[in-house]
This record gives C-alpha cells, structure tokens and sequence, in this order.
C-alpha cells in the first residue's frame, strides 16, 4: 500500500471492550462511517488483572473465545483485532507515537460503560487522546437507557434506590417513541454492509512499518496461559451463538414464569454471559422475542422476562449511581456486621460439602459449569449468609471466581439483595428457609441427584427433610439447625437498629 497516499486520509480505532461483536455495534459503525472503512480493532487487556481477586480462568477462557470470534467476523469483513497486553492510556500513547510516520489516527471510538472503574479510565483515556489531537466519539450500547436518564421526576432528579419505582418509569420510557426507536432494528454501517467483504479498508501493518514489541497481538499467549488453570467445557460464543441461544430460547420463552426457577428444568435463556461480553444486546433480545409491545402488568413468560431484562438494567443504574455499593453495604450501618462464620464454614459451601442437598447440588453444579440459575443463586447465597453467618462479601468474590456471566452490577447488586443491605432488599426478618426451598423448587429431587449422586439411591422425601438421616448414603449431616441460625441473622441486624432508619 502506498503509505504516502494514505497518510493523508483519516483513520480511525475502535476501542472494543464490552461490546465484543461486529455486528449492530454503533461507535464501531460511526467509525467506519467517518473513516469511510478506514478503521481498525483494538483490545486493550492487562495481564496485571490476571492475579485480580474477582479474576476467574473459566471466564477468561470464554472471553478469549469470544474475541476469537469477533476476530473472524471482523476478518470475514477484511476487518483487522489487535489484542495487545497494557493499560490503554500507554497502549494509545504508543500507538500514536509509533504511528507518526503513516500519520496519527484521526478517531477513537468506544462505547460507554458505566462501572466506576471504568468511567475514571475512559475520561483519563479521553483527555489523554484529545490531548493528543485525536477525536473521541463514544455511543450507548449495552443499556436501553443510560443510567442518567431514568431519574426522579422531582426537582433535584435524584436516583431511584427502589426497583419498582424505577421499572415503572423504565417502561414509561421505553413506550415513549425513543424508547421504540431504540429496540428497533439497527441502521448503522455495520448492518447496512454487514455482507461487504472489503468494507475494511485498514490494516495495522498499513499504520506501523513494523508492528513493536508493545503493540505485538498477545492473544495467544493469553490463551495458553489460561489453558494451564482451565480446561473445562465452554458454550459456544460469539454473536451467532448468542443469537442461537435467543432463538433455542424462543420456544419455551411462553413457560418462562413457570420454569425459569426450576433447576432440573433450565427454563431461563442462558443469556447472560453473552451479555457480559457483549455478544449480544437487550435491544436483540427484545426484538428477537417481540417484547416491545409487552404490556406492564403482562405476567406470562414474555412479561416476566421483560422485568428480569430491567432488573440488570437497574443493578448498573445502581452502581453507577451509588460507587459505594462495589465496597460494601448499602445500607451503612450494615457495613460493619459481626459474622460469626469462619473459613472452615466458608469452604465447606464453596465445595458443596453442607449437608443441605439443595445447596450441595448449586454448589457442584457451579463449580463444575461456571453456571446456576437465580433460584439457586438465592439460595446458595442466603444459605451462606443467614445459616452459616459468613461475610456476604466472600461469596460475592466466590461467584466472581466461578460465573461464567460474572459481572460487577448485577452480581454486587444480588448479593446486597439477599444480604438485605442493599438500596432494594429483601427485609432481614424474612429468612428463607433452604428445606422449604429445595422441596418447593426441586420437588423430585431431580436436579439434587444429578449433582449429587451420593444421595441417588434416597427418596426425595428424605433429602427435603431437615431431621431425616442421610447418614448411609455417606452423607454429612447439615452443619447446624436452620430455626437457630435464622434467630442468629435476625438477631445480627436487629442489633444494629431497624432496617427502616437508614
Ligand atoms: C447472588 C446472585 C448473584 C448473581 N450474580 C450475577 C452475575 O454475576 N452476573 C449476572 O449476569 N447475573 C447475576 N445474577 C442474576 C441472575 O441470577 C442471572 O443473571 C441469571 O441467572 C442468568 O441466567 P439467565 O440468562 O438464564 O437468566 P434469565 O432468567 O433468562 O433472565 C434473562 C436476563 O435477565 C437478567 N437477569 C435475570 N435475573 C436477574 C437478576 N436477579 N439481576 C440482574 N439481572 C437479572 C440477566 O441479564 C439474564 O441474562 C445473580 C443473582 C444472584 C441471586
């Protein structure tokens, strides 16, 4: 290529970081728009995050598999990823730099997410480029509404802290005709050439004259790193997998209400790990599922997991508003809670070993899937913290190690509704009880004996009884009695006043 010629046509960089895919994805079009073509991928990831306490191999992996799937579909299009090892602000610093010969790129483009975390880097990333004379365009793309635009409608526009008050102005919103307009079907570049093999016209090797040491793809090496601490299975990924998943989903969407809770089932769409990365969208899932015309009080399927797409949306709202919650309770005087329960408690739920089957098989099927479903989270989770009296806090780190779709906001946000000391929390006098919850949920017992084999051979009737002695099928009795635990929670926060007077 005639790097002379080129120098003097701007070009441009897309900045994927959670919105790993190709198609429908509106900064990555906007590049390619302004650029005409003239745009290439970059990933920023930093190995430092590999020894993170909320690092979790298993969703490494699904993520390199991710990328390597955005990578084909941007290569299918003559698209360029590069997966480069550093922070952004020196990988951008280097990228400029090296470039001055071809010229400096003329864009960047990236969209927006709303963790702490990140909102710092991307206003460092961004003044840092401007600095640099590069223009910064950034869209909204992972949430139907930014979590500045649902407020309050009173004076001072303050944040909801409550679900139900915020879903309802939510779907206010969303029936307004920006609301539509934002569900519809995507006009940006990247659907309109989506079968447009040259539609990029830029390679990084047109930018450098040789690609350096810092700015040299380390995905790889990334991955045969991870391979050495996982190795299990992993769903598909990518964009058409997700979209698969949407469409396998579609044809039970109609008993969600009834089946989404029940383990042995797997009534729920699976989807959210695509959501993690960005494979996927709510604005897909709504169209794919025609949710848009979903009336509020609609309680079937459709109307059930329009709500449960909003409570996401609710936990980044939640986040993004109130940065407190990533370092502990909501509720302040709940920050400092005495949790009697140690380590040896805390592994033996870790490893399903608790004598409560419902909880042994979340347990196990977690560890072994990377996957379990809100009802089960619940219940592992309250477990954990109302019978065993551990920190909340440790489980939370505990799913972020295991989850394939584990995700700060809404995981954070769970964990401080089970713990009750969220914004929008289940009341700590209501402790659920994991017998009931097993005999309600599983009522067969399928799910516990395909998790826990040891108890095959037992009546379902045995393994919902508290009292019952499982003894000989070699296994351990509970680890203590659920009425006491519950005076014990309840006693917890009690001392710490009532919940009303936060
Ligand atoms: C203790 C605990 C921890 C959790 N940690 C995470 C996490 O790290 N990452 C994560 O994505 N979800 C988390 N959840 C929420 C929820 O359990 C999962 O999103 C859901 O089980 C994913 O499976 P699905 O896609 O089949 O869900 P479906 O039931 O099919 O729901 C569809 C989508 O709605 C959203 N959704 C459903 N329920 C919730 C909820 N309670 N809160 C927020 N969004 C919801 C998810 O995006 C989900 O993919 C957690 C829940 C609990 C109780």
């Amino acid at each position: 290529m005639d790097k002379t010629h080129f120098n003097e046509q701007p070009w441009g960089i897309h900045w994927f970081r959670r919105d790993l895919r190709f198609d429908d994805n509106p900064a990555l079009s906007l590049n390619l728009e302004r650029t005409h073509g003239r745009t290439v991928g970059l990933f920023c990831f930093d190995s430092k995050f590999l020894s993170r306490d909320d690092f979790s191999h298993r969703r490494f992996a699904f993520f390199i598999e991710t990328i390597k799937s955005l990578r084909q579909d941007l290569e299918l299009r003559g698209g360029q990823l590069l997966v480069v090892d550093g922070q952004p602000d020196e990988i951008f610093t280097e990228i400029v730099r090296q470039a001055s010969a071809f010229g400096p790129p003329k864009l960047v483009t990236f969209n927006r997410d709303y963790e702490p975390f990140a909102r710092e880097r991307d206003k460092r990333v961004t003044a840092l480029l401007q600095g640099l004379n590069v223009d910064v365009v950034t869209e909204r793309d992972h949430m139907i509404f930014e979590p500045h635009e649902i407020t309050k409608p009173s004076q001072d526009k303050s944040p909801y802290q409550k679900y139900s008050p915020y879903l309802k102005r939510w779907l206010a919103r969303f029936h307004e005709a920006e609301g539509r307009r934002r569900v519809s079907p995507f006009a940006g570049a990247t659907r309109r050439g989506a079968k447009d093999k040259k539609m990029f016209k830029l390679a990084w090797a047109d930018v450098f004259e040789s690609i350096p040491e810092k700015l040299s793809d380390r995905l790889e090496a990334f991955q045969t790193q991870n391979i050495k601490k996982f190795q299990g299975d992993l769903p598909p990924a990518g964009f058409a997998a997700a979209r698969e998943q949407v469409a396998q989903f579609a044809k039970v969407l109609k008993d969600y209400a009834r089946d989404r809770a029940i383990p042995a089932r797997r009534g729920s769409a699976e989807l959210s790990k695509y959501f993690k990365n960005g494979s996927l969208t709510l604005a897909h899932v709504i169209q794919d599922l025609k949710l848009a015309d979903v009336e509020a009080t609609d309680s079937t399927g459709p109307g059930k997991f329009l709500k449960e797409l909003i409570w996401r949306e609710f936990y980044y709202y939640t986040l993004y508003h109130f940065p407190k919650v990533e370092q502990g309770a909501f509720i302040e005087k709940y920050r400092e809670l005495k949790w009697e329960g140690g380590d040896e408690l805390f592994r033996k739920w870790q490893r399903g070993e608790t004598g409560v089957p419902i909880v042994d098989a979340g347990m196990r099927e977690l560890a072994a899937t990377g996957w379990i479903n809100n009802r089960v989270r619940i219940i592992v989770a309250t477990y954990l913290i109302k019978d065993l009296l551990v920190d909340w806090r440790r489980g939370e780190r505990h799913f972020m190690n295991e989850l394939i779709d584990g995700d700060l906001a809404p995981n954070n946000g769970n964990w401080q509704w089970v713990a009750s000391t969220g914004g929008d929390s289940q009341p700590f006098f209501r402790v659920m009880n994991p017998w009931v919850q097993g005999k309600n949920f599983d009522p067969d017992a399928e799910y516990i004996k395909r998790w826990v084999p040891e108890v095959k051979g037992a009546a379902a009737k045995l393994l919902h009884e508290e009292e019952a002695d499982r003894s000989r099928f070699n296994y351990p009795a509970p680890l203590n009695k659920h009425s006491v635990q519950k005076t014990k929670a309840i006693d917890l926060y009690r001392r710490e006043g009532s919940q009303e007077q936060t």
